[in-house]
């Protein structure tokens, strides 16, 4: 039996795991075998059901990522539960919608901290652990369309994820040869709170569906079978990717 996409014994991290694609991707890896200590500052109830359902272990992490005050005590605590930490995904994100003219330092800042600064240094934390343990470790980042393309309303939002691309490749180039795999997975239009305002615009949302060749918005398990092969052995040879997940947006 192929044992490649196997993640039992493995403790896998997800940031903002309460709800949407972190919610999404928590169980297809609990799933697939791995312990999950779920990350963020709301409840986990709903998450540590569904995960309770895959019959894998589950620990709430409660956390604040706007700032780096709670980084250093999540790697501790996933690792004092689970013994080690093996696979990491940073998932939490935020956005920020006006006109570019309009956009303030508040807006830039709240997003750019979430989606980039607590990415970095929550990476940073994780990677520490591993090396210093001496095994292998799996980053995946949740990128986004708007690491591909420009979007608009949403400039520090297109910043931090076409930033986080980069980023994925930087932090690949550094640790590949260490053993740590660093990869993103870019969602395309996911129903989600994330997208809440968008599909209530009319307009806009009219224009989405129009353009997406799968014919539907995506649910946050269309997710799970990327998140498990970029967390599984079968994705040990793929370095600094970010891997579209979007009912083929990008290809039209
Ligand atoms: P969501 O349900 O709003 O999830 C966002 C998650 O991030 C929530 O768990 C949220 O926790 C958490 N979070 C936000 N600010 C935080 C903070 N300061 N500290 C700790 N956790 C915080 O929306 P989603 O669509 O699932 O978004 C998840 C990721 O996917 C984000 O990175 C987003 O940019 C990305 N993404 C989404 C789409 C899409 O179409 N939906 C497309 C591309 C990429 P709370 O519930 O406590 O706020």
């Amino acid at each position: 039996m192929d044992t490649s996409f196997d993640l039992h014994g493995m403790t896998a991290i997800v940031t903002g795991a309460n709800s949407g694609i972190g919610q999404g991707i928590a169980v297809a890896l609990g799933r697939a075998g791995a312990g999950v200590a779920a990350v963020g500052r709301s409840s986990m109830d709903e998450t540590a059901a569904l995960v309770a359902e895959t019959g894998a272990p589950f620990l709430a992490i409660k956390a604040e990522l706007a700032t780096l005050a709670d980084i250093p005590r999540i790697v501790e605590e996933a690792t004092a539960w689970g013994g080690r930490a093996d696979i990491l995904v940073n998932n939490a994100g935020t956005i920020r919608r006006a006109d570019s003219i309009d956009f303030t330092e508040e807006d830039w800042d709240a997003v750019m901290d979430i989606n980039l600064k607590s990415v970095f240094f929550l990476s940073q934390a994780f990677a520490r652990h591993v090396l210093a343990e001496g095994h292998s470790g799996k980053i995946i980042n949740i990128a986004s369309m708007m690491s591909f393309q420009g979007g608009i309303r949403i400039p520090s939002y297109t910043a931090s994820k076409s930033g986080l691309a980069g980023l994925t490749r930087l932090l690949a180039c550094e640790w590949a040869g260490r053993g740590i795999n660093v990869n993103a997975i870019a969602p395309g239009y996911f129903a989600t709170a994330n997208t809440k305002a968008l599909r209530e615009d009319e307009k806009r949302s009219t224009e989405i569906m129009g353009r997406i060749p799968a014919g539907r918005w995506g649910k946050p398990e269309d997710l799970g079978g990327a998140a498990v092969f970029l967390a599984s052995r079968a994705s040990d040879y793929v370095h600094g990717v970010t891997l579209p997940v979007d009912g083929g947006w990008l290809a039209r």
